[in-house]
């Protein structure tokens, strides 16, 4: 069991973890920047520690620093939320290393995930359905490329190895554009990531993003928690949640999920854990694993009954995992709306100090989120500032919650994304159920 973790992380994230850590009776360390000192979760741990200037490159980033705080405060564990440093497979061997307990799987399989080649051979080799491609990093082989693809069928995608959030991908259409793409690519990889691999994918024109939760213990024992739908994305970042996703059957759910957790229990997995997929016609097609707590984990734990925090925590401690694939039953309709300090029709981001603040409520709300009036909203980070979440006994009563939230919360000071999420929620097409990832940059006019 463990008796005191350090947060590595900030804003409402952070406040999740503190608040799983004390239901659990674990004492907390609240890590801060020197602009962070009146974040929720610093006022209310144990114990804090600065760890640098307002910059996360110094802070949030700054691996000495985070692990000094953690042998001076006598910590046993790390969290390392989302963002930052959770997926820094470095930063993981350096935690344990130091001696302390890392919240998350080993480091070794982190690196192997962070990997997109990596991954997805070692996905194919689980029996994980990936997207046709060339199974593999290119070469440079012109003709070799040129019939991969024509094989493959256009479009395809020439995708960074090392690439992320969005970034390092190029669609070609069409047989001219291919040689040219592989080596744009190639060049920006290099430069980016610091690692020139890349891979050609086919490019499904109209896919939905499902993914699967999965928790693992270092037992040997892995079970999934059914789906989330996360397609409502524009620049590749997920605007709104949901669990389960639309016309996904029970039949559906089993076989990918225990696929999954199968894979899991192959690779040794550790922690909390999920699948991203694209979905067409049907099919599962895997695009990379996060290996570590995603934002969007509230409306699984809204549908499951399961804390996956607390869960974390646990197995981090050694624990063998409180639930068996039997126990885990999906119930009801969750969704989620991310609540972003930013103009609602430019997307500039809003910082600022928030004059009032009223949060919603009722049956079926939940609200994570670190604000309160008062609160300054700085601009060093993301401009995300809490998630409501509304769940009700189908989708309809969840999606009617939702809209009811909406309309009470009261963010005043600085502006927020509320009046998209209410424009989205009035959508027909929305309302009826499995619009595509490019629905809502149509919506909007931003593509064709
Ligand atoms: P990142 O690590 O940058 O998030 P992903 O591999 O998860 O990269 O892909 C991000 C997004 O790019 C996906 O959600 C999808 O919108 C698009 N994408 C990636 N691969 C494909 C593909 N083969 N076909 C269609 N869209 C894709």
């Amino acid at each position: 069991m463990l008796e005191k973790v350090l947060i590595a992380n900030r804003g409402e994230i952070a406040l999740r973890i503190l608040r799983a850590c004390r239901e659990m009776g674990i004492r907390t360390v609240a890590v801060h920047s020197s602009a962070d000192r009146d974040l929720k979760h610093v006022r209310l741990a144990d114990e804090t520690v600065c760890i640098g200037p307002p910059s996360s490159a110094e802070s949030y980033l700054n691996i000495p620093a985070i692990i000094s705080a953690a042998e001076v405060t006598a910590a046993d564990a790390i969290h390392p939320g989302y963002g930052f440093l959770s997926e820094n497979a470095d930063f993981a061997e350096r935690v344990e290393r130091s001696g302390f307990i890392f919240i998350g799987p080993r480091a070794d399989t982190i690196r192997l995930m962070g990997d997109k080649v990596s991954a997805i051979r070692a996905m194919k080799e689980a029996g994980i359905p990936c997207v046709p491609g060339s199974d593999g990093p290119l070469d440079d082989d012109e003709q070799r490329n040129l019939h991969l693809a024509s094989e493959i069928g256009y479009p395809v995608i020439i995708k960074a190895a090392g690439g992320g959030g969005g970034r390092g991908m190029r669609v070609v259409h069409k047989e001219a554009d291919l040689l040219g793409a592989i080596s744009v690519t190639r060049n920006e990889a290099r430069t980016a990531f610091g690692n020139a691999t890349v891979y050609m994918e086919k490019f499904l024109v109209n896919p939905r993003h499902v993914e699967i939760q999965v928790l693992a213990d270092s037992h040997g024992n892995a079970i999934h928690l059914g789906e989330r739908d996360c397609s409502m994305q524009r620049r590749h970042q997920k605007v709104i949640e949901e669990s389960p996703a639309p016309g996904i059957t029970e039949e559906q759910r089993q076989q990918i999920g225990e696929r999954c957790a199968e894979a899991c229990r192959q690779l040794g997995y550790r922690g909390a854990g999920t699948f991203e997929f694209l979905f067409e016609d049907g099919n599962f097609y895997f695009i990379e694993m996060n290996t570590r707590i995603q934002l969007e984990h509230p409306v699984t734990e809204m549908v499951t009954g399961v804390d996956l925090v607390k869960e974390q925590l646990s197995v981090a401690g050694g624990d063998i995992l409180r639930y068996r694939q039997e126990d885990i039953r999906v119930r009801g309709h969750a969704i989620e709306c991310r609540i972003n300090a930013e103009d609602p029709v430019r997307f500039l981001p809003s910082p600022g100090k928030i004059t009032q603040y009223h949060a919603p409520g009722g049956p079926g709300i939940r609200v994570d989120s670190h604000i309160y009036s008062g609160y300054a909203v700085p601009p060093h980070y993301d401009s995300m500032i809490g998630k409501v979440i509304a769940f009700g006994d189908d989708r309809e009563s969840a999606l009617a919650r939702m809209r009811t939230a909406l309309s009470e919360i009261v963010v005043e000071g600085i502006k927020t994304n509320v009046p998209l999420h209410q424009d989205i929620l009035a959508d027909e097409n929305f309302q009826k159920g499995g619009t595509n990832i490019h629905y809502l940059e149509k919506k909007l006019g931003l593509s064709k």
